[in-house]
């Protein structure tokens, strides 16, 4: 099941072809995008979602897009959807033809069934393996045409490190600066629970603000939880009462086993995080 709808709110056969192939999202991979989850046609954290959109664009100094428009479109997936209770809302936002003088982005929300994998994942957990993104932590703020913290729709070495993952007997990642901090999974935001206080880094460091990890902070700062946004080391990870990878999609996972060695059993505390994330909807 797949529904597709541009902006204007009209539906489109998502089977066609649609896009031209000399868009540069697909040439250049020059373009952002957001995936929100849709639960019984409630979309969750559409505003922060649609704020995050408008910040990835300014960030590619893409022309702002028109967020009022995004969000009928993405109604109208949820309106025309008749598929399983859950939706994986895609908005996408690219540069648009090459060369058009007029520079007009391409845009449209689709709207896709959750797979099997992911489903698996929040159930059972996933094995981790901690790979180097490859610069600092400072980076971000020094160099903005890295773009680090914007979500842009090159995401293939966010996937070839996932493949890298699959190698290493593992489903999944979490990247590592150089020196030796945490950073974000390639498709998720990491959290760490220890002593009833919970951590993920700052996005300073060049990754993410996370709205499913946002949304937890909240729930569990509620439930009484501590939460602190600072930067943390890999190491730190091996000794904490839980690690946990918190994404719209896959909602908050725990990591049950990383580089190959077995972490702390957290699947107590997995289910009250879950059930204080659950609490905000
Ligand atoms: N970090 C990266 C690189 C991501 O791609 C994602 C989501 O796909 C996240 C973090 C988590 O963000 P959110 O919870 O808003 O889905």
């Amino acid at each position: 099941m797949r529904v597709l709808a541009f902006l204007d709110g009209t539906l489109a056969d998502p089977e066609a072809a649609h896009i031209r192939v000399d868009d540069l999202g697909l040439l250049r991979g020059d373009g952002v995008f957001e995936t929100i989850l849709v639960a019984d046609k409630k979309p969750r954290e559409l505003r922060p979602h649609l704020d995050r959109l408008a910040r990835s664009a300014a960030m590619l100094e893409l022309p702002a897009p028109d967020l009022a428009a995004f969000e009928t479109a993405a109604r109208a997936v949820i309106d025309n959807w008749a598929g399983g209770r859950e939706i994986a809302l895609k908005l996408v936002y690219t540069r648009g033809i090459d060369g058009d003088p007029a520079g007009t982005p391409t845009a449209f929300a689709i709207g896709m069934e959750i797979d099997e994998k992911v489903r698996r994942a929040r159930a059972e957990g996933v094995a981790a393996v901690t790979l180097e993104r490859g610069f600092g932590p400072e980076v971000a703020e020094r160099a903005p045409w890295l773009l680090l913290g914007a979500k842009t729709v090159s995401y293939a070495v966010n996937m070839a490190a996932l493949r890298e993952a699959g190698r290493r007997g593992a489903q999944d990642v979490i990247f590592t600066a150089a020196d030796g901090s945490v950073l974000e999974g390639p498709t998720s935001t990491v959290v760490l629970a220890r002593e009833r206080t919970l951590y993920t880094p700052p996005s300073t460091v060049g990754i993410l603000p996370g709205t499913t990890q946002a949304a937890l902070f909240r729930g569990a700062e509620k439930a009484g939880w501590t939460v602190k946004v600072e930067p943390f080391s890999a190491a730190d990870l091996a000794t904490a009462d839980g690690v946990f990878l918190a994404s719209s999609v896959r909602l908050v996972t725990r990591v049950h086993t990383l580089d190959g060695t077995a972490l702390p059993d957290s699947a107590e505390l997995h289910r009250e995080l879950v059930a204080a994330y659950e609490g905000e909807y």
